[in-house]
Parts: structure tokens; C-alpha cells; sequence
């Protein structure tokens, strides 16, 4: 099975899948797409079976928040905006470290 890593602390996304935890920041920019996948996952799975931890009203907010961010990132590189990208890449990154503090990451 394709299995990416990252290349700075080694962490490989397949880790990622069983624990949900980063190993360093730069885990954020390899596994980018999968964590998102994997927020809809914890999302869908919060609201169909009630069976993972309530996510209270202000940590949706968040996450909701991070996948707009991350949409905006994706439309932003389709149409060659370069500054755009920095921006969003460092609200992205500065969101995703508020969503670890919070365990979400
Ligand atoms: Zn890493």
C-alpha cells in the first residue's frame, strides 16, 4: 500500500491513521489532503453514531474553518495565486496548531 512520510521526523500517514497524532509541523504540509479527509471522517462519524467524543460548537467552528482554508488553498493554486497560497498556508498552519492544542489533530 502507498504510504507517504514525512521527511523531516519520520512519521508515516500510515501512523497517522491508527493514533491521529503529528509527529512535527511538517507532518501537517505532507499528509495536508489526508487529515482533511480524516476530519470529515471524525465529523461524519460525530454525528451519525455519537460514538467519538462530542466535538463542542467552538472546535466545529475550527474545523470548519481549517477545510474552508484549505478549499481557498486549493482554488488559489488552480489559479496561480502565489501570495494567496502564502497567506492561507500560514493561517493553515496557525489553525492547525490551535486544533492540536485542542486534540483535534
Ligand atoms: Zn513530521
Amino acid at each position: 500500500m502507498y504510504d507517504k512520510i514525512c521527511k523531516k521526523c519520520g512519521t508515516k500517514l500510515s501512523d497517522f491513521y491508527r493514533t491521529y497524532m503529528l509527529g512535527c509541523p511538517e507532518c501537517y504540509s505532507a499528509f495536508e489532503r489526508e487529515i482533511l479527509l480524516a476530519l470529515k471522517k471524525i465529523q461524519g462519524a460525530n454525528i451519525h453514531t455519537g460514538k467519538m467524543p462530542k466535538i463542542a460548537n467552538i472546535d466545529r467552528e475550527l474545523l470548519s474553518e481549517y477545510e474552508r482554508l484549505i478549499k481557498e488553498k486549493e482554488d488559489a493554486a488552480l489559479d496561480g495565486r502565489f501570495s494567496r497560497i502564502k497567506e492561507l498556508s500560514a493561517q493553515l498552519v496557525e489553525l492547525s496548531e490551535e486544533l492540536k492544542r485542542r486534540g483535534l489533530l
